[in-house]
């Protein structure tokens, strides 16, 4: 019997000094960037800190992707993932049949929702499928109250909310997105320049009821981010929402969990939604899930209507994965046993104070942030803001500087985000300022010496 081979002689071995040109087609990357330079492999975690092959430490302020708040080899989350895999690895949640970790965990989602209550979950694997969900879920609910022309979805611009179909079109980049739908303008202070912020919420509340008129627009995405509500803004909002019969769905993969010091986002802004979607922090990352969360008037509906509708034909193989269940569990529990919240309001406040004080730099247009969530601009000028070219790439430099310093930053054009994990000590946020510091004069030369090319 010939033993099986495989031949992958046609991409670099892993183990080729750098891993440039390798077989991944890899997430949020332009094909150039693998192949012109090397990618930054990292190959274990530390609390709040990741390393990469060559053993170079990087203080992680993003939590990897904004989803680790209980940093790297948290030891009860790794003895929940193994205990569960040692009993049950796998079994579905189809066709009634389900596992207890997943009963368990909806069970305590539910308790967490104590401004609004809520009354079911549904598990996926992620934001973005979750999001997908919402979508089903919401045109579902509408069918079954026999109004199957209202299908129509309001997100923001500048929100995003996933990489599937739905959920990319959903978001409001060019990049992200596809063609059916309809946005409104964030409150981005650019565009508060334009309106006044106190002004602000009052113009776009009639716009959504605008557009709603005209195109009988039914529902209203809700996003978190680092673009912050000016003070009416979901007051404003959610009248609106309220008078049209719109079902409202906060999106909470970032804000969820404590990062804004309040347990959801929802509840920082006083925002009752109908539906939630959460992933991310949900199991700190150690494990891929996300869930929707369904309130009484939609599962009301749902379930009252079940006899006419028959099955609820959607679902994953992997929804309540038992390991991702038992993770998440574990997770809420660490974060209820820490109280975590005090730990986010505990460090936030040197956080926001020591990352806003660099909002004098020259090349800062603003440093806004809540909580563990920080965005920086950078702009050209300070009135009126003026962007850079974006050849010079002044964002992409930062985001080098910080790595050259040691820590790990999100980059998205000239703006940069930082959410780091809940655990850092005094210590480490200060470490953060600090690199941040000198990312930042590093940077700020590079504009002198490319203003006077
Ligand atoms: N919604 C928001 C607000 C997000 O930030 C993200 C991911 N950054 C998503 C949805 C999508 O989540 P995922 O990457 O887990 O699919």
């Amino acid at each position: 019997l010939s033993a099986v081979r495989w031949n992958s002689t046609n991409v670099a071995p892993v183990d080729d000094e750098g891993y440039k040109g390798h077989g991944m087609l890899a997430p949020f990357t332009a094909g150039w960037q693998t192949t012109d330079s090397n990618p930054l492999v990292i190959e274990k975690s530390e609390g709040s800190y990741v390393y990469d092959v060559n053993g170079k430490k990087y203080l992680d302020a993003l939590a990897g992707l904004w989803c680790n708040p209980l940093g790297g080899n948290e030891p009860r989350l790794i003895a929940a993932a193994t205990k569960q895999l040692n009993t049950l690895p796998f079994y579905h949640s189809f066709w009634n049949r389900t596992t207890k970790p997943s009963l368990d965990l909806a069970r305590e989602l539910l308790g967490m929702f104590t401004s609004n209550e809520m009354a079911k979950v549904f598990f996926t694997n992620s934001g973005s499928d979750a999001n997908d969900t919402q979508v089903k879920l919401v045109w579902y609910y509408n069918n079954a109250l026999g109004r199957p022309n209202k299908k129509k979805i309001i997100a923001r611009t500048k929100s995003y909310h996933g990489s599937t179909l739905i959920s990319a079109s959903l978001s409001g980049y060019d990049v992200y997105r596809n063609w059916f739908l309809l946005r409104v303008a964030s409150p981005h202070y650019i565009n508060i320049l334009i309106c006044q912020l106190h002004l602000y919420c009052t113009p776009i509340a009639p716009i959504i009821g605008d557009i709603i008129f005209q195109v009988r627009l039914k529902r209203i995405m809700g996003a978190g981010g680092v673009i912050l509500p000016p003070k009416t803004y979901f007051e404003k909002i959610q009248a609106v929402v309220k008078k049209y019969d719109i079902l409202f769905i906060a999106d909470e993969v970032i804000c969820g969990f404590g990062r804004l010091g309040t347990m959801f986002g929802c509840d920082k802004y006083d925002i009752k939604p109908d539906l939630v979607t959460i992933a991310k922090a949900l199991s700190s990352a150690y494990m891929p899930i996300g869930a929707v969360v369904v309130s009484p008037k939609v599962a009301d509906v749902i379930y009252s209507q079940s006899n006419k509708l028959g099955t609820f034909s959607h679902g994953f193989t992997y929804s309540g994965h038992p390991v991702a269940c038992a993770v998440a569990l574990e997770t809420l529990k660490i974060y209820q046993e820490r109280n975590i919240l005090d730990q986010v309001n505990r460090i936030s406040p040197t956080f926001q104070d020591g990352v806003k004080a660099f909002s004098s730099s020259p090349i800062v247009g603003e440093i806004r942030g809540t909580g563990l969530i920080l965005g920086t601009e950078f702009t050209d000028n300070k009135s009126p803001h003026e962007l850079f070219p974006p050849e010079w790439k002044i964002g992409a430099y930062f985001g080098a500087q910080c790595e050259k310093h040691g820590m790990l930053v999100r980059v998205a054009g000239d703006s940069i985000m930082m959410s780091p994990p809940f655990i850092m000590t005094s210590n480490e946020v200060d470490e953060l300022i600090s690199k941040f510091g000198k990312a930042l004069k590093d940077t700020e030369r590079k504009v002198e010496e490319l203003k006077h090319q």
